[in-house]
């Protein structure tokens, strides 16, 4: 996702560029979700930059050039079962807000409670959705190829290829000189000699696709102990996993239980059939903040990286300030996705 939105974000500023990529059947966004959604984690908390980030989002895929790839995204409202007669005294109170009034709506009356398990009722987010991010990286590689301003080149990007005194890199057989070279591997950022930051924390995620069967179709995505999210075609994404230490980056046994228990709790009556079973590593930091940034001691090298589980949601935002910085429309940078920041200073 993010050398894709920095590629997009340059065509825009009719700038020319060349996308170096190897997909890996394990990458993060050969898996993802896609969902993005401004209340997140058990206690759905706002989300860092929330309204801007969903703000960028939009204006993002209203873009005239980026019009084939508004399909992708689908708006759909997330309704999350109160767990607790606590979280739903407190979202009562801080919907009275302005800003978060707008973002959610609170109902003490269960929702589609034959299907739902959500006695106390629940929370929905408006504003969020997902993007279907296989459908729209194949969609944005096609506009990129049309654009005649993006090279497309299937390969790994060699380390040693580059020459970061003469800013020239090898590639293909050829040498080009460059103004400018984005690294945006996600995990595999940790095999770059050139990272001037601490390893980023791989964190392999799972999920299913499944088809529910004993049940009226879903009409927005519940989330509850997993997510269900409900696609075109009748079936279901069902995640996700957080795991820290792993051995291997397949689909696990565990998971796939893990998923299925926690999914059967939440949608009781639904018989489950497992169409599909995938597992990817995500890129993050150890604060949960993205990283966007020049190399501090090397001309033209840039980063950006530490999505995490939000990838749809920052790209937009975080893309557009990396290229703003590289052409010279603006030099802001939130200080909070610095790569100096203390977090991943490599310990002395
Ligand atoms: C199971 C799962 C569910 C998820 N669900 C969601 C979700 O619902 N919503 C959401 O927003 N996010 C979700 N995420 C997170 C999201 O996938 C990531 O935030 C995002 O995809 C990270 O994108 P990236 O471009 O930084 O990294 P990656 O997707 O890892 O892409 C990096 C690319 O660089 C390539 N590369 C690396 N090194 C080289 C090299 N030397 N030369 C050439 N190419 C190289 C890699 O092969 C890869 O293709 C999920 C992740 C997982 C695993």
């Amino acid at each position: 996702l993010a050398g894709t939105f920095t590629a997009l974000r340059l065509v825009q500023q009719g700038v020319p560029c060349v996308l170096v990529h190897q997909p890996q059947p394990h990458d993060a966004s050969a898996v993802a979700a896609g969902l993005f959604n401004v209340a997140t984690g058990q206690r759905a908390a706002l989300t860092w930059q929330a309204q801007l980030l969903l703000d960028e989002l939009y204006a993002f895929f209203d873009a005239l050039l980026f019009a084939p790839l508004r399909p992708h995204l689908h708006a759909m409202p997330i309704y999350r079962p109160f767990a607790t007669v606590h979280l739903c005294n407190e979202w009562s109170a801080r919907s009275a807000q302005p800003d978060v009034g707008q973002l959610v709506s609170v109902s003490t009356a269960p929702w589609r409670p034959e299907a739902v398990a959500n006695p106390l009722g629940g929370l929905t987010v408006h504003r969020c959705g997902w993007l279907n991010v296989p459908a729209f990286l194949q969609a944005a590689h096609a506009l990129l190829r049309r654009s005649g301003l993006c090279t497309m080149i299937e390969t790994r990007l060699d380390y040693l290829a580059i020459d970061t005194r003469t800013q020239t890199v090898h590639l293909q057989g050829a040498t080009q000189t460059y103004a400018h070279i984005v690294f945006a591997e996600g995990v595999g950022v940790n095999q770059n000699p050139l990272r001037p930051f601490r390893p980023l924390q791989p964190l392999k995620g799972e999920l299913l696709v499944v088809q529910l069967d004993g049940m009226e179709p879903l009409d927005r995505i519940v989330v509850g102990g997993v997510y269900v999210l409900p696609r075109a075609d009748g079936t279901y994404i069902v995640g996700s996993t957080y795991e820290k230490h792993f051995t291997d980056t397949a689909p696990s046994a565990a998971a796939r239980a893990h998923l299925l228990q926690r999914l059967q709790k939440l949608l009781p009556a639904a018989r489950i059939r497992v169409a599909d079973h995938l597992s990817g590593v995500r890129p993050t930091t150890p604060d949960r903040r993205p990283i966007i940034g020049a190399h501090p001691a090397v001309p033209g090298l840039w980063f950006f990286n530490g999505l995490g589980t939000k990838g749809v949601l920052q790209s937009p935002y975080l893309s557009r300030i990396v290229v703003y910085n590289l052409v010279g429309k603006s030099t802001y940078q939130p200080a909070e996705t610095s790569l100096l920041r203390a977090c991943l200073q490599p310990s002395a």
